[in-house]
């Protein structure tokens, strides 16, 4: 392990022991700091405890469904024998509890190892609410009554508080049929119709897991198309395959508010149209927990939603305070959370920081298909903030998505004009999320098309497609370039 050579050992107290916190406590220990984190429910964060974990093993199992529903295509029958040896098919069931009962345990386990690998390292964990008194102490209550309390000093503090579920005076939810996310692992079985309120990437992967998993779902959406602020295409896609699962897609409707009914729940929508079904997730975006943890009187600067403004190494507007994750106003994803609390630490300590460009982030939303992206995008080069062109290429035509069966999907590729340096892509396919990577590279390494149309891809691979679309790329330096 390295450690820096200070004059005396700084000290880093970190709130908030999410994937931001974490990756902070982990950076500055592994600089030799004397590290305090503090964190008031589980060591992962809603990352793990409610966010991430449980989301993405639901998905996995949703995952698994549509791969049985779908073997018949591939010629994979399943049959049971009935009366006189005839053949029976089999439904697919999904028992929700037990389904539940092992993502919650996963999440468990994370928050577990999470927390061995700091006390591993030698952070000191305080359990309880911190709140910042000045620029230089956290004072912690560490009971449930907040009269016991903590008080750490330290050189550096990095605050890392993450988010909550937004919530609606008019859509109170009750945790029994209208659920925010964290609420939704209590459900011992699958809702007959669950309405979901919010066609963001959050409510776009729990409609299409839940969908396919087997409940009724109306995805009600206030835009003219789900996913309002990923590409275009990429949306069709999925209002295309929800749709064609049985999904109803409620786009143009505003919900302006939910209420239980005797068995179930009733959605009003702002034009006074009415929807009917027996559960409602409300997935309409997160606040920052930023709210009277002593943070404007540390000095610290806000923004008008309450994120912490931070700039690309993740410092606040007091030199020693640093903030990362969902309660700054940069991008809400774990893994940049991540990437800001080691940059914050790095800086902080004077290790090697490189600052965090928003062109390098690399996201994927967990529908099925999965989205995936990275860089510049489609409606960037449309809006002239960068001079790109763009190609796309239907999965359709590739080998190997015939032979697996593969539907629907696309890859698409951005490349500067003149140069045909990469600067962004989207992939639409199963799996997606690992199908990205190759186009990170390329934009984090400013390849060309060509540099990454002479990469040997595997015959038949998915990834065959991204040669593919960078070797029809080839003319991008031309003016007269038909791609
Ligand atoms: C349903 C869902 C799915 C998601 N899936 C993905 C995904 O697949 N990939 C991805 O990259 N991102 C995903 N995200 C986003 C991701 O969850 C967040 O970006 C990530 O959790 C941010 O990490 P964080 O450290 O900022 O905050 P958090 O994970 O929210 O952690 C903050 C921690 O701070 C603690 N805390 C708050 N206030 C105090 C206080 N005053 N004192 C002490 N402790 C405090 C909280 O208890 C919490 O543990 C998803 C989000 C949602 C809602």
């Amino acid at each position: 392990m390295s450690s820096l050579s200070f004059e005396r050992t700084q000290s880093v107290a970190i709130v908030g022991g999410g994937p931001g916190g974490y990756e902070a406590a982990l950076a500055a220990a592994q600089l030799g700091a004397d590290v305090t984190l503090i964190e008031r429910a589980g060591v992962g964060g809603s990352a793990v405890m409610t966010d991430v974990v449980p989301s993405k093993s639901l998905i996995a199992t949703a995952d698994a469904a549509v791969a049985i529903s779908e073997a018949g295509d591939l010629g994979v029958q399943f049959y049971a024998k009935g009366e006189h040896g005839r053949p029976l098919k089999p439904q697919v069931a999904i028992n929700l509890a037990a389904v539940n009962k092992r993502l919650l345990s996963l999440a468990r386990q994370q928050s577990d190892d999470m927390r061995t690998s700091l006390v591993e390292a030698g952070v000191k964990i305080i359990s309880g609410h911190g709140r910042l008194e000045g620029d230089h102490a956290v004072i912690v209550s560490t009971d449930e009554g907040g009269t016991d309390f903590d008080r750490i000093e330290a050189d550096t503090l990095v605050v890392s508080v993450g988010a909550s579920p937004r919530r609606l005076p008019s859509a109170m939810p009750d945790g029994e049929r209208i659920l925010t996310w964290t609420q939704l692992y209590d459900m011992k079985a699958l809702p007959e119709h669950l309405i979901v309120v919010g066609s963001g990437v959050t409510g776009a992967e729990f409609a299409s897991a839940y969908m396919n998993l087997g409940a009724k779902v109306t995805l009600i959406s206030s835009r003219e198309q789900i996913l309002p602020s990923e590409d275009r295409d990429a949306a069709a896609v999925l209002e295309k395959v929800f749709k064609r699962g049985g999904m109803s897609v409620m786009n143009k409707s505003r919900a302006q508010g939910v209420e239980r009914t005797a068995d179930g729940v009733l959605v009003t929508l702002a034009d006074g149209r009415t929807v009917e079904g027996s559960h409602c997730l409300l997935a309409v975006g997160s606040i920052p927990n930023t709210a009277g943890i002593g943070l404007a009187e540390a000095g610290v600067q806000l923004t008008d939603s309450g994120h912490i403004a931070v700039n690309r190494v993740a410092r606040t507007s007091v030199p020693n305070i640093y903030a990362a994750g969902d309660c700054t106003d940069f991008l809400p994803l774990a893994s940049v959370a991540s990437m800001q609390g080691r940059t914050a630490v790095f800086h902080a300590l004077g290790d090697i920081v490189i600052p965090l460009e928003q062109r390098r982030i690399t996201a994927n939303i967990f529908t099925a298909p999965e989205v995936a992206s990275v860089g510049f995008s489609e409606q960037d080069v449309l809006d002239g903030k960068i001079n790109g062109v763009v190609h796309k290429l239907p999965l359709a035509s590739n080998p190997r998505a015939k032979m697996i069966g593969m539907k629907d999907g696309f890859v698409k590729l951005i490349a500067r004009q003149g140069s045909g340096t990469v600067i962004g892509g989207v992939i639409v396919a199963p799996r997606a999320s690992e199908l990205i990577y190759p186009i990170a590279i390329a934009v984090e390494r400013r390849m060309t098309v060509d540099q990454v149309s002479r990469v040997f891809a595997v015959y038949p691979s998915l990834s065959g497609s991204i040669t593919d679309a960078a070797r029809a790329m080839h003319l991008v330096n031309r003016d007269d370039a038909i791609l």
